[in-house]
């Protein structure tokens, strides 16, 4: 790398980094918790998550005696509930390990729950200052095009030599800004495939994708095995304002989280209809709503929805079942995203 390379990405970072809620002061439980959010989520999407959540969980205490359902509760959207539920985990560990604080080595941070090398990474530099690489998606994305790495991104060889040379890079006065404004590069200028801005880029002189016009093609990514697909029919079960909920299994995908009952398959409204009766109930009306999807890692759920209108709900018959109301106890269950296009049913004014 050129010299001068930090000094001029850390002086593009000052100018152009967005004013970000976890940004607002230099706290390790704001970076962790943030961290954790950002996986997988955007940022815009984090923002309002991320106030919530700090103001109703200040601090490790608070979120270690945090009921589950209230966590989950605050998380609700988000997605990928594992992360909430490491959280609180790493947070009891905090507070028998580290007297409630959030601890200052590597290696210890390592050991809590849902702490991988990059959350560690960004804890270390961005709240204490330490000299500490981070790589993220985005790092490295920029890491392969600054130095023309040609080989697969995703295979675990790219990541541990882009972390050797971030930490070889890192400015030892301010690593956490270092990463962050690496970080950032990759969100705002150097994006992914053909939308990359290298004409707005402060290290366009240290970069070989730019100087041997390789930007639009790297970095390299083997081709991801199709998405598996799989039809679901959902079920919006309503008594008047009551509407039919069941828990997951505690194992697998969305484990443990409150549903609408769905089944495997596209079902016809006759099909329903014997769904509903296997149920114990009589279906009064039964109208089709607008199908929907949702898209997970691996797989893909293509849904067919119901919204059934039912009497006589205290008849129903089937295991975990349970009819809560979907205005007055909305709060009370965090119903995962995958049903979001179903969920607005509980609650609207049927007639
Ligand atoms: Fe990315 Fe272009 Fe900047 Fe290189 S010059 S780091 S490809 S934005």
């Amino acid at each position: 790398m050129q010299e001068g390379f930090s000094d001029r990405l850390l002086d593009w970072y000052d100018k152009n980094k967005r004013t970000l809620p976890w940004r607002d002061r230099q706290d390790p439980y704001y970076t962790w918790i943030s961290e954790i959010m950002l996986q997988q989520t955007r940022v815009e999407t984090v923002k309002p998550y991320f106030l919530r959540f700090i103001s109703e969980l200040p601090d490790v205490d608070h979120l270690a005696a945090c009921p589950e359902e209230k966590l989950l509760k605050l998380w609700e959207g988000l997605g990928y509930y594992s992360r909430a539920r490491n959280l609180k985990k790493a947070a009891v560990q905090m507070q028998e390990r580290h007297a409630s604080a959030i601890p200052q080595e590597r290696e210890e941070l390592l050991k809590l729950s849902g702490i991988g090398e990059y959350t560690a990474g960004a804890i270390l530099s961005i709240a204490f200052q330490k000299p500490v690489p981070a790589v993220d998606g985005n790092v490295l994305r920029v890491w392969a095009r600054l130095t023309g790495y040609e080989d697969d991104i995703t295979l675990p060889q790219a990541k541990t030599l882009a972390q050797k040379m971030a930490g070889e890079w890192i400015s030892p006065s301010r690593p956490g800004d270092f990463n962050q404004a690496l970080m950032e590069l990759g969100a705002l200028v150097c994006l992914p495939k053909d939308q990359v801005r290298c004409a707005d880029c402060p290290v366009q002189k240290d970069c070989f994708a730019y100087l041997e016009n390789r930007a639009a093609f790297l970095p390299v990514r083997k081709t991801r095995k199709a998405r598996k697909t799989e039809n679901r029919t959902v079920f919006v079960i309503r008594d008047g304002d009551f509407c039919a909920i069941r828990k997951r299994p505690g194992r697998g995908l969305l484990a443990g989280l409150y549903e609408l009952p769905n089944e495997p398959g596209h079902y016809s409204q006759e099909e329903t209809q014997e769904y509903v009766r296997r149920l114990q109930l009589e279906p009064l009306r039964i109208t089709p709503l607008p199908e929907a999807r949702h898209i997970f890692t691996h797989i893909e759920w293509r849904l067919r929805g119901y919204l059934v209108r039912v009497a006589a709900r205290e008849n129903a018959k089937q295991e975990g079942l349970i009819f809560v109301n979907g205005v007055s106890e909305e709060d009370t269950f965090a119903i995962p995203s995958a049903f979001s296009a179903f969920a607005g049913y509980m609650k609207e004014e049927i007639r």
